[in-house]
């Protein structure tokens, strides 16, 4: 096994993520991430393990089965939405995912699509920035929806628990509520285009996700 890379070797990686294979870099490669060429791309997601995932309730980070808790790794707007594109993890899995994953931890690292492989998109509207602030989602539910476009979206359930990260650490209400206000207008536009009730809907679920900032 190759060594963990140095930023992320104080970290205790959990037990499940142990059988994970290492990349290059010096990172674990989640069980999600397909393989392009051979090499691992952290931007995408491999489908068949995704209706894996689902079907068997297996951890999207390590692919072990999953308990009754079940954690959603979103960016901020999903607590607006109640939308992820991706299925839920353990939470050990989820929080080792918030402190060492580079797209999660580095606000200023953008989303590198160049090269991205098409079929490789992801479902739904993504919102394309990188948002920031990331939040582990804790339910014990959530339904699959169909995103119109053969894929597959994933409408989380109500929250036993909702944490915030920044930088790996827990984010500060200024930058809840930054990320937040920057990923409205997005959400505002779409829900304009589909009419005044979207629009009200919108305001309900933005209040709803306030009560969730203190
Ligand atoms: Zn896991």
């Amino acid at each position: 096994m190759r060594e963990l890379n140095q930023r992320i070797r104080y970290l205790e990686l959990p037990d499940r993520m142990n059988r994970l294979k290492i990349n290059d870099q010096g990172f674990p490669i989640p069980y999600f991430v397909p393989y392009v060429d051979g090499k691992p791309e952290f931007r995408g997601f491999d489908g068949e393990k995704l209706a894996i995932c689902v079907r068997l309730k297996r951890c999207w980070l390590c692919g072990e089965p999953l308990g009754k808790f079940m954690v959603f790794v979103i960016g901020p707007m999903c607590a607006v939405n109640r939308v992820s594109a991706e299925p839920p993890s353990h939470r050990e899995c989820a929080l080792y995912a918030v402190r060492a994953c580079p797209f999660l931890t580095q606000p200023r690292m953008r989303r590198n699509e160049v090269d991205m492989p098409e079929h490789l998109e992801p479902a739904g509207i993504m919102l394309r920035r990188n948002p920031g602030v990331t939040l582990m989602w804790t339910t014990l539910k959530y339904s699959v929806v169909k995103d119109g476009r053969g894929g597959a979206l994933f409408n989380v359930g109500d929250p036993e628990r909702v944490e915030f990260f920044a930088e790996g650490r827990p984010a500060t209400h200024d930058e809840i509520m930054a990320s937040i206000s920057s990923g409205m207008p997005t959400l505002r536009e779409m829900a304009e285009r589909d009419g005044p009730d979207a629009v009200a809907e919108l305001g309900r679920m933005y209040d709803k996700a306030m009560e969730l900032v203190r």
